[in-house]
């Protein structure tokens, strides 16, 4: 049988450094990774302390070797599709989409976030000219022409304040939403100019960005940018295990990754449904992991 006292769900930065920490423990455990990480689409990862510009794959797989030093944990590259757990059993069960079944007494979602994008095409650029990061991409793209593309007034003086810190050649681009007339001033008296029209594509070659072209025909050279898009967890898993869930859709944990659901832990970007970084989710991941081992002392010793 397939038993293991932990099983891990997503091996990026958080659930990765939650199993080194369990193993290190000395508890059995299984990694689960389908490869659909976010920050795939990019080339680059900063502001890691010691891996400044590593690749995301590299990070992944450095991360999966120092997790293959320890004999107690099992990394397997597949995706789960369900768990459960019946009312009478100490086990949880996970399921591969290839249909094998895999148990732990303790389950840690760490599956991350996704985005959805209102913009058309906008999949071409994102990782490579436009991001959703400053802190992790901001240098890379300082003093150049940048856009600030954001649907919402809250998002886009929040984005756009942030960003001219590293450029102040700046255009917010607010695909079609309305800005109130204190919140436009406040970037128009920094020069940042203020577009509300629809944008009908982005243009360039290659995800390196030369223009976005409006509704109207107008294209507006930029080299790159920031978005803001809309972040959602990829599956119902949380739901599935009858996690609690805050007022913003957040799920309620007790601040060190315990969920309301006993034996269900969860870290990283899937922890707040929203978007953090890599030193964030490690150390979430990290959390939870010293969560989920004291338990399994306390509830065995
Ligand atoms: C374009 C871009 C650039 C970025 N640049 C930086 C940067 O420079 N610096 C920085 O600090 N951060 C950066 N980030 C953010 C960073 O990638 C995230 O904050 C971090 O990866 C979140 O870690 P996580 O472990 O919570 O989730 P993830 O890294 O998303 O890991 C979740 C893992 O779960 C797996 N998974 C999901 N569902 C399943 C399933 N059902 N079964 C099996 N496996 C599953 C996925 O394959 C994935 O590997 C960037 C993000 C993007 C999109």
């Amino acid at each position: 049988m397939n038993i293991f006292d932990c099983i891990v769900i997503g091996a990026g930065p958080a659930g990765m450094s939650a199993s080194l920490t369990l193993g290190r423990a000395r508890r059995k455990i299984a990694i689960f990774d389908d490869g659909t990480n976010r920050n795939r689409v990019t080339q680059e990862s900063h502001g890691f302390i010691t891996r400044d510009g590593i690749t995301p794959h590299e990070f992944k797989e450095i991360g999966i070797s120092e997790l293959r030093r320890y004999p107690s944990i099992s990394f397997y590259k597949t995706t789960i599709i369900d768990i459960e757990k019946s009312e009478n059993s100490k086990l949880f069960t996970v399921e591969t989409s290839d249909k094998q079944k895999f148990h732990a007494e303790k389950i840690l979602l760490a599956t991350g976030v996704q985005e959805e994008f209102s913009v058309p095409n906008i999949k071409e650029y994102y990782g490579k000219s436009l991001f959703s990061c400053p802190y992790c991409d901001g240098w890379e793209l300082r003093d150049q022409p940048l856009v600030v593309i954001a649907n919402s007034e809250e998002h886009a003086l929040h984005m756009a304040k942030l960003v001219f810190n590293w450029s102040n050649d700046l255009i917010v681009l607010t695909n079609g939403a309305k800005l109130s007339l204190v919140g436009a001033n406040e970037l128009i008296q920094r020069n940042i100019k203020v577009l509300t029209e629809s944008i009908k594509s982005l243009q360039g070659e290659n995800g390196v960005l030369k223009g976005i072209e409006l509704a109207s025909g107008e294209i507006i050279p930029r080299t790159g940018g920031f978005v803001v898009p809309s972040f959602y967890r990829p599956n119902k898993f949380a739901e599935r295990l009858k996690c609690e869930f805050g007022e913003n859709g957040e799920v309620v944990t007790d601040g060190n990754g315990r969920t309301t659901q006993k034996g269900v832990y969860i870290g990283g970007e899937m922890e707040k449904g929203g978007p953090s970084s890599l030193m964030f989710a490690v150390a979430d991941g990290s959390k939870a992991a010293f969560s989920i081992n004291t338990d399994i002392t306390v509830e065995r010793f």
